[in-house]
């Protein structure tokens, strides 16, 4: 007789995008005549810039024939996209080693992954309220996990309590949804509190590339962290690969623990659970790395900082608390007129067809709060912003 996992039950039964494209669908089927402007999900809606394209087109007819031909490739990835990502990593102010990276389908998996490099034994502490993904794929498999509370009152950026044990930490900067980015002494703080505690921080950096201002962009920029620190980091979001699936986490060999190499162990991990990503992808990848392909996507990135501009501009016309928008793609408002957040997701939609994100989603912190991505295109986040002031202004 087969027995499920019974640790299924600790999670929500639908994850949360999902939830919210049923009821956008349904919303959508009830009212046909009304326009759904989607600022829910961050998925990104600039196309791939040309020099990826070109990539992609060349590796896909290389595949084709038998001189060029790829089949399996190298397990952490090929050398030519490793090295790329070492000279970004260097133009960051990081040194980070070739041999350190591994070359992924992006960041979700390999964040959902990288626990079982751990015992059962050693809880998960994540912030609340936090991208869904590292709870549920902790709570998914039995783990305990442990919470810090992410509050206004902290501008969304907790810091290490000493008195509390830690095993492996997540952390996010700039923060899904919340849109806040630890400084230098305030990750300083978290790279000596994980070395006194012999923790290792599971750091993403899905939207390093949306920083403005003199914060870090990897943690590798901060002293110390290459003996406590992983690194996981996306092109989804950097140069438009949500659909591509490309990503890169770093697990540097300085990382020991109990005398174990917590490098090896994942690429033993990788190598028997994966078998790498497609040729062409990582042909595409190199280009965003190239000086064509980083131009072309800071000028996409810029579009995006534009939009997230334009939602906080509207925002303090109307009086709303928000924080993000200035280093992140995601502005994260205080619900108008005390609201719930799902109250007011339902609202926003009846009222105006945007959709937004619910914080309740993210966490018992998030209630009362609201995400709003600025992915959209930008005459949408305009019309958005104008729907949403009508709204709360006129009562329309
Ligand atoms: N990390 C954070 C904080 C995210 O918000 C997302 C996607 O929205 C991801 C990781 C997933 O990135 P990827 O598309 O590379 O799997």
């Amino acid at each position: 007789m087969s027995q499920i996992n019974p640790y299924f039950s600790q999670i929500p039964q639908s994850y949360l995008f999902s939830e919210i494209a049923h009821r956008v669908a349904k919303h959508a089927a009830a009212r046909p005549d009304q326009k759904i402007i989607r600022m829910g999900i961050g998925d990104v809606t600039r196309p791939l810039c040309a020099p990826v394209i070109q990539a992609l087109e060349k590796a896909s007819r290389d595949q084709g024939e038998a001189v060029s031909f790829h089949g399996y490739g190298p397990e952490q990835g090929y050398p030519f996209l490793r090295q790329a990502i070492q000279n970004y990593y260097r133009s960051l102010g990081a040194e980070v080693d070739a041999e350190d990276i591994f070359i992924s389908d992006g960041a979700k998996s390999d964040l959902a992954n990288l626990p079982e490099l751990f015992s059962l034994d050693c809880p998960a502490l994540i912030t609340d309220p936090v991208y869904p993904v590292y709870r549920d794929s902790n709570l998914m498999v039995g783990r305990r996990v442990e919470y810090l509370d992410a509050v206004r009152e902290n501008q969304f950026l907790p810091l290490p309590d000493s008195s509390q044990k830690a095993g492996i930490i997540y952390l996010c900067s700039p923060a899904n949804p919340t849109g806040a980015a630890y400084t230098r002494q305030q990750l300083q703080q978290w790279v000596d509190y994980a070395l006194e505690q012999d923790a290792v921080i599971l750091y993403d950096a899905a939207y390093e590339a949306f920083i403005q201002e003199d914060l870090p962009r990897s943690i590798y920029t901060i002293p110390g962290a290459e003996k406590c620190a992983i690194e996981i980091c996306s092109l989804s979001k950097t140069a438009g690969f949500t659909g591509m699936r490309c990503g890169y986490t770093v697990v540097p060999r300085a990382l020991v623990r109990e005398g174990h190499s917590l490098h090896d162990m994942w690429l033993r991990r990788q190598s028997t659970k994966m078998n790498g990503v497609a040729y062409p992808i990582q042909r595409a990848a190199e280009a965003v790395f190239s000086p064509e392909g980083l131009a072309a996507c800071r000028e996409n990135i810029a579009l995006y900082q534009s939009n997230a501009a334009c939602m906080a501009r509207t925002l303090d016309q109307l009086g709303i608390w928000y924080c993000g928008g200035k280093n992140s793609p995601y502005v994260w408002m205080e619900c108008p007129g005390g609201m719930g957040s799902w109250e007011f997701f339902d609202k926003l939609l009846d009222a105006t067809g945007v959709v937004g994100t619910p914080g309740e989603g993210f966490g018992k912190n998030g209630e009362g709060y609201f995400r709003l991505s600025a992915f959209a295109a930008p005459d949408q986040v305009q019309l958005a912003m104008e729907l949403l002031r009508n709204w709360l202004t006129k009562g329309d």
